[in-house]
């Protein structure tokens, strides 16, 4: 018997239809001995209409208010989830974020403090099967609150830590983590295994199939991870520690996957006097009103002249970080500022760039071969990220995947 978490995506929960067929998935694994608790995303689609009329009702709405109205889409599933499984004569029962609680600070991307899995013990303890809302928490005022896009990813990866399960299984609309996204690049390789640091590193440039955070929680608790198809029954993608692969004896290929973030814009700020400080005076302002600064290109300026300064913010924070650098225009002392939501970041990832060199130069003549211009470069350690016009993306990942050798022999 083991203890184990399934979390299902949107497509998966997308209707009754759908819903059942994810019930027999719980109810195979139930049969099986398993202690089960399941974890849901709202029907597909659902949180971006329920967003939408947010927007609509004010363009600067409060965060709380935003919490109250996305979280119920997760509600509705969990719900309905929990009727079909009755419906199939097993003993399952659905329990909010507040019922259990999972506690949260923030709102709209709240943080994960704890989750109490008391109330989950008596549930197994009696036979019974969990449902619990992904994407929802609860302050310790007892508001509701959300995880941010994709959260549910999160919610399941910090259940099964809290219920020392042992092993969190995510099932979405592909059957595991490949080498880019399999919608735009038929020629992408199905990974069976991934390490936490790659799958970190490309979840945080865009590979969405798996929310960030989920994936950093499961590298501190150690938490055995797999991506598998909800629609398809075969193996999925195992994302494991270091050793693993070492231990398989596996080859590696010097670039892991290539990535790609459609949600990131552009901002110039022209004009700025060249003076120690000036820089500082713009991200300072920025950082504390909660933006992440990403990619930062600085032109140098002849001598006594101005110089540009371009970077990047999330696109949800770029109405925000225009107002913030607006009001301060006086004390930076920039002409103006331009801004562009049609870019592109796509980034190379593997850990096999730590010993090989010229990576960045492949990627960047890749592109230049295909009179893509870049608009900006960040490197780490081992991943590599240009910033391109947005029109170029699927060229570009098609592009820099057969580049880096990732190309399966025939479409999968
Ligand atoms: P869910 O609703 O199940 O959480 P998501 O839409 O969040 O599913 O994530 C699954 C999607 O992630 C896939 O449909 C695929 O288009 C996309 N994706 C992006 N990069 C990758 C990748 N490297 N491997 C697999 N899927 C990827
Ligand atoms: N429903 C939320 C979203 O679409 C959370 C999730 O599905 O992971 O972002
Ligand atoms: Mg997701």
């Amino acid at each position: 018997m083991a203890r184990i978490v399934m979390k299902f995506g949107g497509t998966s929960m997308a209707g009754i239809e759908r819903i059942r067929h994810v019930a027999n998935l719980v109810k195979r694994e139930a049969e099986r001995g398993h202690q089960v608790a399941v974890v849901v995303s709202a029907m597909a689609g659902e949180t971006d209409r329920l967003i939408h009329l947010c927007r609509e009702a004010a363009s600067l709405y409060d965060p709380r208010e935003y919490d109250v109205v996305v979280a119920s889409g997760e509600q509705v599933t969990s719900g309905l989830l929990a009727i079909t499984l009755q419906g199939m004569g097993l003993n399952a029962k659905s329990y909010m974020g507040w019922q259990l609680p999972i506690l949260t600070s923030g709102h709209a991307a709240a943080l994960i403090e704890g989750i109490d899995a008391n109330v989950l013990e008596e549930v197994f303890a009696q036979g019974g099967i969990a449902v619990i809302p992904g994407f929802q928490g609860v302050t310790h005022e007892g508001d509701l609150a959300t995880l941010g896009r994709g959260g549910s990813d999160t919610s399941a990866v910090a259940l099964a830590a809290a219920m020392k399960a042992d092993r969190c299984d995510i099932y979405t609309d592909v059957d595991g983590v490949y080498t880019t996204d399999p919608r735009i690049v038929p020629r992408a390789r199905k990974l069976d295994q991934v390490t936490y640091e790659e799958m970190l590193e490309l979840a945080s440039v865009g590979a969405k199939v798996l929310q960030t955070r989920s994936v950093g929680l499961a590298l501190r608790y150690n938490m055995p991870l797999q991506v598998l198809s909800s629609f398809e029954d075969r193996p999925g993608t195992h994302i494991v520690g270091d050793e693993a692969i070492e231990d398989n004896h596996m080859e590696r290929n010097v670039i892991t996957g290539i990535a790609y973030d459609k949600n990131e814009a552009r901002v110039t700020l022209t004009g700025l006097p060249d003076k120690p400080g000036s820089v500082a005076a713009i991200f300072a302002p920025l950082a504390e009103a909660n933006v992440n600064v990403d990619m930062i290109v600085q032109s140098v300026p002849r001598a006594g002249e101005k110089s540009d300064l371009t970077f990047t913010v999330p696109t949800a924070a770029l109405a925000h970080s225009v107002d913030t650098l607006e009001k301060l225009r006086h004390a930076i002392g920039f002409e103006e500022i331009l801004t562009d939501t049609n870019v592109v970041k796509v980034s190379a990832v593997g850990v096999g760039m730590r010993s090989n060199a010229g990576i960045a130069a492949r990627m960047f003549q890749a592109l230049a071969d295909r009179g893509i211009n870049i608009l900006a470069i960040t490197t780490s350690e081992i991943k590599v990220s240009v910033l391109i016009p947005e029109e170029y993306t699927e060229l570009a990942v098609r592009v820099l995947h057969t580049a880096y050798g990732l190309d399966a022999e025939s479409p999968e």
